[in-house]
């Protein structure tokens, strides 16, 4: 059994659903009443635990420890190949054109940094972004437009606002970390290029539940997080077109970023490793690769068909449970991630999502999820509880969620 436990944890055999066998069971099943029960996860859109798949990939690649693209050992070239491996795999899985370039970083915070560092010009964002893809813009002239209640005024909105001025780009979320709710990318793609803008898609939420696609859908970057995609921390990429990374300045001055340096002058690399300085992650973006693997042999359809049982029945459960609503940012877009976010109508949600966890066994968040204008435009209470499904959740985990979460919410304040 390749899959690694932490020290302290149960090899006690856990419950399982469809899917769920793709996943390190390592956390341990909480104790409850003198029980062991499942843990059911419902926090996946922070982090989602790594695959299976994922974890023996890691162990199988961590004897190769050495220096990507400067040795001329064996264990050099071999890590070296698993590096550019990972690339390919990359660029394959998003669909990226054959000059794009796929530069790897710490996280889709970290690749939404480095396309503000490049991007010639100004950027427009909707107010619904999750901060890392509204702060890093605002110090390279950011427009904020505000969303509408509807999705099709918002579009006008946005058509208005890249008319009014010319922008370099539209950065927008795939999905909202916040609502769930999936964007109409290739709309919104059509629409930045008639104004002469590019496009740039946050993925963090979206391609761990659905396939992005740059060519198929006319994007010109996307960017994703490793530990959002049943990976380990700390790798994250950016894909997307060359000209602008390959002309700006290098994003992180250092080794393995330039072609030559003397005293006073640097010759920096064209090409993804001008913004790589430093040895790489090499065993985050080689995990990461896998992760995008496990989604292929998975296949597209089973993963949204599974998620979308789920999902309604999250849903439908949370509308028949008095005393709470579920946060909607469109009237108008009907596709949806199994993320729902709630706020209470009395009582304190970081006190249901503390009791969720040590009466209940559940994780869940409370929060205003690193989205705070958005929040705060939609939401009528300061904080909400979110509960966000992954590829290992069973309709099981949604019922013991729905129950613990009546039971409390009738319990009051
Ligand atoms: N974008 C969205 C939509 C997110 O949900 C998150 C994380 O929650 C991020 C960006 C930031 O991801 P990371 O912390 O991996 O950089």
């Amino acid at each position: 059994d390749p899959r690694p436990h932490a020290p302290g944890t149960s090899r006690a055999p856990v419950r399982i659903g469809p899917l769920a066998d793709l996943l390190d069971a390592g956390l341990e099943a909480p104790v409850l009443g003198g029980r062991r029960v499942r843990h059911v996860n419902l926090d996946t859109a922070a982090s989602a635990p790594a695959f299976a798949a994922v974890a023996a990939h890691v162990a199988r690649v961590l004897p190769y420890s050495a220096s990507v693209h400067r040795g001329t050992g064996y264990a050099s070239q071999a890590s070296t190949a698993l590096l550019e491996d990972a690339r390919i795999a990359v660029a394959r899985h998003v669909g990226a054109r054959l000059d794009d370039h796929v530069v790897f970083t710490r996280n889709t915070t970290d690749s939404l940094n480095l396309l503000a560092s490049v991007v010639p010009g100004e950027t427009v964002v909707l107010d619904i972004e999750h901060h890392a893809n509204l702060l890093p813009w605002r110090r390279h002239g950011r427009r904020v437009v505000i969303a509408r209640t509807s999705f099709q005024a918002t579009v006008t909105a946005l058509a208005d606002e890249l008319a009014r001025r010319p922008a370099a780009l539209l950065s927008v979320t795939g999905a909202s970390n916040l609502t769930g709710e999936v964007l109409p990318l290739g709309l919104l793609a059509d629409l930045a290029h008639a104004h002469g803008a590019r496009i740039a898609v946050d993925a963090a939420q979206l391609l761990p539940h659905r396939r992005v696609d740059l060519s198929a859908s006319g994007l010109d970057y996307v960017a994703f997080s490793g530990h959002k995609a049943y990976a380990p921390f700390g790798a994250g990429v950016l894909v997307g077109r060359a000209d602008w990374l390959d002309a700006a300045p290098a994003y992180l001055a250092g080794g393995g970023a330039v072609a030559s340096v003397s005293i006073d002058d640097v010759d920096w690399k064209p090409g993804p490793e001008r913004h790589e300085a430093g040895t790489p992650n090499l065993v985050g973006v080689t995990a990461l690769a896998a992760a995008l693997a496990e989604f292929e042999r998975i296949g597209e359809l089973a993963r949204r068909a599974h998620e979308a049982a789920l999902t309604d029945r999250l849903l439908g459960g949370l509308v028949g449970i008095p005393g709470l609503g579920v946060l909607r940012g469109f009237d108008d877009l009907d596709d949806r991630l199994g993320i729902a976010t709630i706020e209470l109508e009395q009582g304190s949600v970081g006190l249901v999502a503390a009791a969720l966890a040590a009466e209940h066994g559940i994780s869940v968040r409370a929060g205003r999820f690193c989205a705070h204008p958005f929040f705060d435009r939609i939401a009528r209470r300061a904080n909400g509880l979110r509960a966000s499904l992954g590829a290992g959740s069973t309709s099981e985990d949604v019922d013991r969620f729905l129950d613990a979460l009546a039971r409390l919410v009738a319990d009051g304040p």
